[in-house]
């Protein structure tokens, strides 16, 4: 919205111009304001991406075949990370569901 510097009407778009319509002034239009949406946030690194063994064990797998060294508990979770070369097993990473202990198995 502009209004007359002159009379304080409203101005209408008159082709180039705006055009009062109180007293007929016209004057340049008003540049047509741009919403700029300027980020200012600066991209964060990010967070850290856990590795194998400090990974989040809930909601994976659950052996039942292994034996917690720290509360004798006979499940825990399991993450499989394939190790050195792709001839040997992959290495287990545990985690104990009752008491959190954490172990690998080598196979
Ligand atoms: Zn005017
Ligand atoms: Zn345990």
């Amino acid at each position: 919205m502009q209004f007359c510097d002159d009379c304080g009407s409203m101005m209408k778009p008159g082709g180039d111009h705006m055009v009062c319509t109180g007293c007929g002034a016209s004057s340049a239009r008003d540049r047509d304001l741009e919403a700029e949406f300027v980020t200012t946030e600066s991209q964060t690194d990010g967070d850290v991406i856990e590795s194998s063994e400090e990974a989040n064990f809930e909601g994976k797998p659950i052996a039942s075949d292994v034996r917690c060294e720290g509360c004798g508990n006979e499940q825990a979770w399991y993450t499989l990370k394939q190790t050195a070369s792709a001839d040997e097993p992959p290495t287990r990473f545990f985690k104990c569901t009752e008491c959190g202990h954490r172990w690998r198995e080598y196979n």
